[in-house]
């Protein structure tokens, strides 16, 4: 038997969440390369908060076990490439919505999906990391593969005290880039400039709608929030910059216009982490592994229980989270 976050879909189509005991037998089945794994640690992003409250329909089968990521260790594997005690890490693949996921104590996915936790990284920091963190990692990638050198300017961050913007925060800085981090809770500055921002700004100055060209401020963007924010971090954006785009917090929609691209030859980047090709997820996590500041998860991170993170879930949507949830499934 194993306890795990069950999600199940009301006549009325709402969700409905619970703490659930379930047997091994439950597990969903998979095709080929199925590999079960002991859940150590999972996490709360913000889909998994759309997912057990139900607030968008990200789930896509029920019931679901949510949970887009996890660490763990192999209990059994059918795949060649994966055996009983092996350290794991899950990002996406579309885990807690097409496929059980990671707020549970067991899972069993296909052996593709997993990528070898580097050793320097305890699963407990691997989920301190998590999604978010991860898909951090894949801006900066973005950024560098772009040329945007740490000399090249300043380098907004949005969304800063959330998942991904602290990650963010944390590496950019590390990596000797001047960090100016954009956020609504003027309380976090001072945890903002200990993950080393050198300035925070008042993303009120982002969020309404702006002018289509404006005075030409970063080298280079790490956006997780959209809408007006990301039109206008555009808009702001020095000549030759790069803007990365991976998130929606504000809104899916983005009101800008095609001048700061054909008159500034700046540059939109999409950042996805559910479909990334694997080699891009070892480079992700060995960057990781190499450049993040891991002192910074202990600020970045609090952990919590299963039963609390069904409290929890709603918070991270209304914006409230600082930084990441880290799930003990056994605690
Ligand atoms: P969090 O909720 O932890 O952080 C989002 C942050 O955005 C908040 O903490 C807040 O920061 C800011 N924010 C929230 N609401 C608003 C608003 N209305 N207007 C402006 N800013 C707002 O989420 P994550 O960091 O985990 O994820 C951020 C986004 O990135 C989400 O949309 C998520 O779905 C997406 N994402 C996408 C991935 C991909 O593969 N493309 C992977 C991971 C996440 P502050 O208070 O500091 O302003």
């Amino acid at each position: 038997m194993f306890r795990a976050i069950y999600l199940e879909q009301n006549p009325d189509k709402s969700t409905q969440a619970a703490l659930r005991e379930l047997d091994d037998g439950a597990l969903p089945s998979v095709e080929a390369r199925a590999v079960t794994v002991d859940v150590a640690y999972s996490t709360i992003n913000y889909k998994d908060g759309l997912a057990i409250t139900g607030k968008s329909p990200v789930v896509r089968k029920w019931p679901m076990v949510p949970g887009i990521d996890f660490a763990g260790t192999v209990a059994a594997s059918d795949d060649p490439a994966w055996k009983a005690g092996d350290a794991v890490i899950l990002n996406g693949w579309g885990v807690g919505e097409g496929h059980w996921g990671g707020l549970a104590q067991k899972a069993r996915v296909d052996g593709n999906w997993l990528v070898r936790r580097p050793e320097a990284i305890s699963a407990f920091d691997a989920m301190a990391i998590g999604t978010a963190g991860y898909t951090a990692m894949l801006s900066v990638l973005a950024l560098e593969r772009r040329g945007v050198k740490a000399d090249a300017g300043e380098v907004l961050v949005t969304g800063a005290s959330g998942g991904v913007g602290s990650v963010a925060v944390s590496l950019l800085s590390r990596l000797g880039y001047r960090v100016v981090a954009s956020t609504g809770k003027a309380a976090e500055a001072d945890y903002l400039k200990s993950l080393g921002a050198a300035e925070v700004i008042d993303r009120a100055t982002l969020s309404a709608p702006g002018k289509p060209l404006q005075k030409e401020r970063w080298a280079a963007v790490v956006d997780s929030v959209g809408s007006h924010t990301l039109a206008n971090a555009c808009a702001s954006t020095r000549y030759g910059g790069t803007v990365t785009a991976c998130g929606l917090a504000q809104g899916m929609d983005f009101p800008s216009s095609v001048a700061p691209f054909i008159l500034r030859g700046i540059a939109l980047i999409g950042v996805d982490s559910v479909m990334a090709p694997k080699t891009l997820r070892e480079q992700a996590w060995a960057r990781l592994s190499s450049d993040l500041d891991r002192g910074s998860l202990a600020s970045i991170a609090r952990r919590i229980t299963l039963a609390e993170a069904l409290e929890t879930a709603p918070l991270i949507l209304s914006g409230a989270v600082r930084g990441r949830l880290v799930v003990d499934v056994n605690g």
